[in-house]
Order: C-alpha cells, then structure tokens, then sequence
C-alpha cells in the first residue's frame, strides 16, 4: 500500500510541478468551446473502475487545455491571486489530512491553526485584537457572516430576536451601501431576507469612493430604526477604498453597524506604504476579505472578521446533542457551513513563509507594478488611464471609444500572452488590469503593457 501512495502521489506531484514550471509555454487561455471539454472528460459513465494513478493522468491530460494560467504571473484579469508554493504544499496535506474544521474534537491541529490565524491576520492587517474569525470560502460567504452579524446585532439592540423569531415583524431594517459595492453584498443581503428594493444607496465619488457627506445626509435622512452600513476598501475596478475614519465616526454617531468588504483591498493594511488608504478601517464592526486573491493562496479561502464576536458567534452557531463541545474553539461557530475544508492550514503556511515583511513587500510590489503599467500606457496618445492607480487595479480606455476598446480586450486575451478583462464604469467601457500574483515579474509587466500597445496600433 505505502508503495501505491508513494506513486500516485509522485507521479500527480511531478503533474503539477510540470505544469507550474510551464507557466511561461503557452496561451494563457485556450478559448477551448465547452462541447471539446465534454468531450474529452464525458463519454460514458464507466461501468467498471480505474486505477487511480490512470485517473489522474487521464484528468491531467483532458483537463489541461481548458485551463487558464492564472497562477503563472502573465494573468491580469478580475482579482486572481497567484499560488505561494508554501500554502499550495500546505493545502495538499490538508486534503490528504482529510481534516473536518467543524469542530475542535474533529481536529484539534486546524483549529490551533484557526486560532493563531486569527491572532496573526488581526495584527497584520491592524484590526483589534479580539476580533473573531470565521474561515470559508471567499468574500462572498465572508459578506453574509458579517451581515447576519451585524442584523443580529442591531435588531437585538431595537429589542428584536432574529434567530427566535426571523424578520417576520421585525423593526425595519435600514441598510446603507455605497454606490459601487460589489455584487456580492447584494446577494448576502438577499440571503439575509433584505431585498435589492430595501437598498438605500450613498453616492460615490469619481474613483466609487462611499462619498462621507453622502453618506452623513443619508443617515440624516433615513426612517427610525436600526442601520447597517456596507463600506468598502478595495473598489473591484479602481481599488480605491471608502473613507472609512469618517464612514465610521458618523455611522457609529447613528448606532449604526459598519461593515467593510476588504475583499481585496483589506491586504493594504498589511503594507506600511498604502496603510494610509484604509486608515480607520479598525474602527468597523465587522470586515470580509479573501485569502485567494491577494494572500496568494489556492482556491477557495475567504475570511470574515467581527469586532463583536458575541454577535458573530450567535449568527453562526448551531447546536446538536452529538456534538461535544469542548470549550476550545470550533470552527463551526463562526461560519455558516457544518463540515469544512481545513483551510488555515494553506493561510497559516502562506503567512509563515511571507513573514510581515514578505506580505508587505508582495502588496507594494504589485501597487509598484499597477502603477508602471498605467505609466507605460498613458504615455501612449490612444490611451487614457481612468483611475488613480492608488493599489493594484489599472482601468484603460483606448481612443475614447467603448468597441474600441473592447475590441482590445479581445485582441489581447486571443493572442494568448496575456489575460485581462473589461469592465464598464460610469458608462463607458474599460480595460480592467489586476495585478494581484506574487509571480509576477517585470517581464510579465512588460508583456501586458506590450500586449495592449500591439493591439491599440495594429487595426484593433
Ligand atoms: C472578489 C470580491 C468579492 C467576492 O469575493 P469571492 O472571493 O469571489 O467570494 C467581494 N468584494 C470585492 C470587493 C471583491 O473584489
């Protein structure tokens, strides 16, 4: 047996070192139709099994040209990390481990590693040091924990239940958001019994900023009862962040709750250099953010931090005659999935092998980079850089003109060297380019820059 685990895992090792090593051969993405992937992996449900060295090789093969090279450094699309190799290493004995992080007895290992992430993360990105934290998928799950957080919280401080007796009844609850908040707190809200239609929203300023006076007026003007407000460090297509000292100095003035999604954006906390952009950012209730993007872990990792962990706790907690409780932490308290993936173990790996200074280097490295690829690009008379770069999104217009510009997009993301997406804001069309990998050199800088001017001089 010891042999056949020391094949297949070699052999699937030696996979995934070729193809991280490969990671300069090669388009970024294949533009493969869906029906050649079905395909190769589909056929027939096989009636009989397969060894499993045979299954792997056989996914390796058929998988791998509908991969996209996220990971290698040349992919400047949406906000995708890179892998660190520590916390990829660390991921894969998470799998093998087959650890559950639902609870302490299942695995006392992940929720020591919980903890001491918890304890490291809070200090790293400047949040208090009591903050609670629930480790899940992405932002996305991270934005409905600290949204069913802060409805708990504010409904209880108007002398309402929710966990008993739900919203049926309930004082109506105001919620603020900002005017360029990611789509995914509109669906936490929709999962949380607040629909789109109970959106109060406060203007932005030029760069999505939550504008303060917009937000001081809003507040002034919103019915009695109880608030939350949904801030933002990290605008997905400007990375600009809300001003959040002041966003919270007059939320909490209203006994309001802040939320902040730091999907992103949170990481600046981590940098000396861009602190200043979230500065105030510890004065919130409760904050979202992603380990996958730019912490460089593998998919999936997402974290929710809470200033109230009793609000949180209570949210998230379930209770069942067979689990025992031990008093130690359990996992399971502070998200709302039972059984888990151990996921801390890839973040605790990937901060060990970082260090405070090598997160810090890794975020100013890729702000220094977003920043040398909007200098490049203005330079050119077709292009028009529209953000301030002030992190690691670069937002491009070409000629003054939408198809034009997606036209671009196009060019590039088919000539394969490079990824980078589109996005639309205040009505006209961008390039949108994330800088977010740890791989990513100044080579591959180049390459992006290069990339586009080819596309912008060439017809397109
Ligand atoms: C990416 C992102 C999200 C969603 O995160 P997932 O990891 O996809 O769940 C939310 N908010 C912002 C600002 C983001 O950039």
């Amino acid at each position: 047996m010891s042999t056949a685990w020391q094949e297949l895992l070699g052999r699937t090792g030696q996979i995934a070192a070729n193809y991280l090593t490969g990671g300069e051969q090669g388009p970024v993405a294949n533009g493969i139709a869906m029906p050649e992937l079905i395909d190769a992996l589909g056929g027939p449900l096989p009636q009989e099994g397969s060894d499993p060295l045979t299954v792997v090789e056989d996914l390796a093969r058929n998988a791998e040209r509908g991969l996209v090279r996220t990971n290698a450094g040349r992919y400047f699309g949406f906000v995708e990390g890179g892998v660190l190799p520590a916390s990829l290493a660390a991921d894969w004995l998470a799998s093998a481990w087959d650890q559950n992080a639902a609870y302490f007895a299942l695995s006392p290992a992940a929720s020591a590693a919980e903890e001491v992430c918890r304890r490291w993360l809070s200090e790293l990105l400047g949040l208090p040091e009591t903050v609670s934290a629930g480790f899940t998928t992405g932002a996305q799950t991270a934005n409905v924990i600290g949204l069913a957080a802060a409805r708990h919280r504010v409904l209880a401080d108007a002398g309402w239940d929710v966990d008993a007796d739900g919203l049926f009844g309930a004082p109506r609850l105001s919620v603020l958001v900002g005017a360029e908040r990611h789509a995914t707190i509109d669906r936490a809200l929709r999962f949380l019994g607040i629909g789109r239609n109970n959106l109060v929203e406060v203007p932005a300023d030029e760069q999505g900023r939550m504008r303060a006076d917009g937000l001081a007026e809003t507040l002034a003007e919103r019915r009695p009862g109880p608030v939350i407000v949904c801030a933002q460090v990290g605008n997905v297509n400007t990375g600009a962040c809300d001003p959040m000292r002041d966003i919270c100095e007059l939320a909490h003035r209203h006994g309001a709750w802040v939320h902040v999604d730091g999907a992103f954006g949170l990481w600046a906390g981590a940098s000396p250099t861009v602190r200043h952009l979230v500065d105030g950012v510890e004065t919130a209730d409760s904050w979202a953010t992603d380990a996958h993007k730019w912490l460089n872990v593998p998919y999936d990792s997402g974290i929710a931090f809470c200033a109230h962990p009793e609000s949180h706790r209570a949210a998230m907690t379930l209770s069942a005659s067979y689990l025992a409780r031990t008093g130690d932490r359990d996992g399971a308290d502070w998200t709302p999935e039972s059984s888990r993936r151990a996921r801390a173990f890839a973040i605790w790996a990937a901060l060990r092998s970082l260090g405070r200074s090598g997160l810090a280097d890794m975020i100013d490295k890729a702000c220094a980079q977003a920043r040398r690829i909007a200098r490049v690009l203005s330079a050119d008379a077709e292009i028009e850089v529209l953000n301030d770069v002030v992190l690691n999104q670069v937002l491009v217009r070409v000629g003054g003109d939408d198809d034009r510009t997606r036209r671009v997009a196009a060019a590039v993301q088919a000539e394969g060297t490079t990824w980078l997406g589109t996005t639309e804001r205040n009505g006209v069309a961008a390039l949108r380019i994330s800088v977010s990998d740890h791989a990513t050199s100044d080579d591959h800088v180049r390459l992006v820059a290069d990339a586009v001017l080819r596309a912008v001089h060439s017809g397109h």
